[in-house]
């Protein structure tokens, strides 16, 4: 296999340019200790010793994060950033079309220069807990490979805070007094912990979760290498993870190692914030996954349901994602802009998996993984913006696409490539079954694609569309070029339903919501609105307030616009109930629903002509077909005794 040692495209000629001030003395790593101290005030700080030669150099914080496939580094926050040397300040200046980079000139006789910089953080941090993304803090010569980029980290938490993170700990600090350290544990009294030299792009994929309410838990103890699961809460009791959810993730841990057949990791820590005070979060990484959700999101199976692929999704990224990597998607620093043709397996393989393996895990019940499929597979069904855009122009686009807002995002596309991905992978999957009668499956392809090399410690090994081609047809002869050209590069008016159907299963439309969705919906409080998108063609909130209009839609014909608010309904003032029981009293009727409407500052009226009822998504078993779907979400592995618990609702 190449590996990145192989494609580096900077001319050397370029790098001396660039840093000779760095390259000359880069046998000694960079140290950087970030303190995080002051995270309830919103600030870390960083102080960073980079050993230098005279002359002038760049220095540079990330700009392009991995797994963001965006350029989200935090330059904007990084603030009150002074550079000293012997004592002595040195000015500095920014680059004037890399805004990300800052220039130095080093005196002679100067082997070390010395940063302090802080970073602003309003996300990710509470007064309880801290999440350390290296890129708030990082800098280091610019336009070197980040991975031949020495560096030393340590980290000053709060006093009495305990801390999680893939780094390896070599030993921390007690009233100055070094204690040596055999794994993560908490640190009473004091707050500095040393940790082992790795690079700048280890240690940017190495994030750091810190809080006064920290458990580590041990996963599925009889495998090798080892796996944990770091908690930190606001509330002492939500860091104590149920027994029963400990069993499922030790059981994901077994069932992963089944499915990809390799690991790729020195050890695996999953780090969970669970917070209702700051944002969510998922990102992977090779050894560890930043995963952040409301407090008591697994609280009980019911909550769990809506994040209940999480920490599986996250997980099978260190393979599909950080282990092999898209060529274009793959930089060899943080400066160069990622490209996300490739995304719809980087994510999407992975959304397929993380679901799948949720239920093979039971973190989710195969009827709930039918629920929840049916969802995704009808949002797809029914969003106009496939007539013009294919799934790889929303992963071509995937950078400028996140952040886009919800008005007419049906006709726009998101990033569909995540879902669209999971129904092409099915598809794949239950081909390859149909092909082998049922001797075969996508796991045989997951053998030969995730586990090439064996174990490996954290690396990464590029790929192309051609290795996937490859790959699929040792597992059986097909024309899987075109089976993903199909698919992927061309408009499809409609959804990739295959999958589903050949799994045993049809996408139908009911008058209720599915078990899974009712129990989403509950979970989410009242502030959620009606699901009237497969019926009137709108999203809209509780209050009445309409975020998206559906393309072609009842709604879209009655001239209704993102952005509007029902006021009435048929008469009636709105609420959820009031717009529910107008579907259910038009249906078979002619007359149509009339509704009043505030659009901006003025009142309008509206007329909508419907009669169906109302939709809701659901799979339906299939009768006399081969059942695929419930082979798919069967155990690879025996599944481990765990406690009784109450399940959601079927
Ligand atoms: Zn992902």
């Amino acid at each position: 296999m190449p590996s990145m040692t192989n494609r580096s495209f900077l001319p050397l000629a370029l790098l001396l340019l660039s840093a000779p001030a760095f390259l000359q003395a880069q046998q000694a790593p960079i140290r950087i200790t970030a303190d995080l101290s002051e995270a309830p005030r919103k600030l870390y700080h960083a102080e960073v010793d980079i050993p230098v030669k005279a002359g002038a150099i760049t220095l540079t914080t990330p700009k392009w994060i991995p797994g963001n496939h965006r350029p989200t580094g935090p330059v904007t926050e990084i603030t009150g950033v002074v550079f000293t040397a012997n004592g002595h300040t040195l000015p500095w200046r920014r680059d004037d079309v890399d805004l990300y980079e800052y220039h130095v000139t080093v005196p002679a006789g100067v082997t070390t220069l010395h940063a302090h910089l802080d970073c602003i953080v309003t996300s990710r941090v509470t007064q309880k807990l801290a999440v350390l993304e290296w890129e708030k803090l990082l800098l280091y010569p610019a336009n070197i490979p980040v991975k031949d980029i020495p560096i030393q980290p340590s980290v000053t938490v709060p006093a009495g805070w305990g801390i999680g993170t893939a780094l390896t700990p070599i030993s921390h600090e007690v009233g100055g007094i070094l204690n040596g350290l055999g794994n993560n544990i908490h640190i009473t009294g004091s707050n500095i912990t040393h940790y082992a030299a790795t690079t700048v792009e280890q240690l940017e994929d190495s994030p750091v979760i810190t809080g006064q309410y920290f458990h580590e838990f041990p996963l599925a103890p009889e495998v090798t290498p080892k796996h944990y699961i770091d908690v930190v809460a606001d509330e002492p009791e939500d860091s104590v993870l149920r027994p029963q959810l400990i069993a499922e993730l030790s059981n994901l841990v077994r069932e992963a190692t089944a499915a990809y057949a390799s690991h790729h990791y020195n050890t695996y820590h999953f780090l969970l914030t669970l917070s209702d005070a700051t944002d969510g979060e998922g990102l992977e990484h090779g050894q560890s996954s930043d995963n952040g959700v409301g407090e008591k999101i697994f609280s009980d199976q019911t909550h769990q349901l809506v994040d209940s692929d999480l920490l599986s999704h996250e997980f099978t990224h260190s393979w599909n994602g950080k282990y092999r990597r898209p060529y274009n998607l793959y930089q060899t620093d943080f400066e160069k802009m990622q490209q996300g043709s490739l995304l719809w397996v980087y994510e999407g393989m992975t959304q397929y998996l993380g679901n799948v393996l949720a239920a093979r895990s039971g973190l989710k019940s195969q009827a709930q993984y039918r629920d929840i499929l049916a969802l995704s597979a009808a949002a797809l069904d029914n969003r106009p913006g496939r007539e013009w855009r294919s799934t790889e122009d929303t992963a071509i686009s995937a950078s400028i696409l996140r952040e886009a807002g919800p008005a007419w995002a049906n006709w726009r596309r998101g990033q569909d490539y995540y879902q669209e991905g999971e129904l092409l992978w099915l598809d794949a999957d239950t081909l390859i079954r149909k092909l082998t009668d049922n001797k075969k499956s996508l796991t045989d392809f997951l053998h030969i694609f995730l586990a090439k090399g064996g174990n490996t410690g954290p690396l990464i090994v590029p790929y192309n569309r051609d290795e996937l081609i490859a790959d699929l047809n040792q597992v059986v002869k097909y024309d899987w070029a075109t089976f993903l050209h199909d698919r992927v590069d061309t408009i499809n008016p409609r959804a990739d339903l295959a999958g589903i159907e050949r799994g045993g299963y049809k996408l139908v439309y009911t008058d209720k919501p599915n078990p899974s969705e009712r129990a989403i919906a509950a979970s989410a409080g009242p502030r959620r609105g009606p699901n009237a998108w497969y019926s009137l063609g709108i999203r809209i909130n509780s209050q009445g307030v309409i975020s998206d209009v559906r393309w072609g839609g009842p709604a879209d014909n009655a001239k209704l616009a993102p952005g509007q608010k029902i006021i009435a309904v048929n008469g009636r003032i709105y609420s959820s109930d009031a717009l529910r029981t107008a579907i259910k009293d038009a249906k078979g009727k002619t007359e149509p629903i009339h509704l009043i409407l505030q659009s901006d500052t003025f009142v309008t009226l509206a007329d909508i002509n419907y009669h169906d009822g109302e939709r809701y998504p659901a799979l339906v078993r299939v009768e006399g077909t081969p059942a695929y779907l419930d082979d798919i979400t069967t155990p690879l592995t025996k599944p481990e005794v765990v406690p009784e618990e109450k399940k959601a609702d079927q």
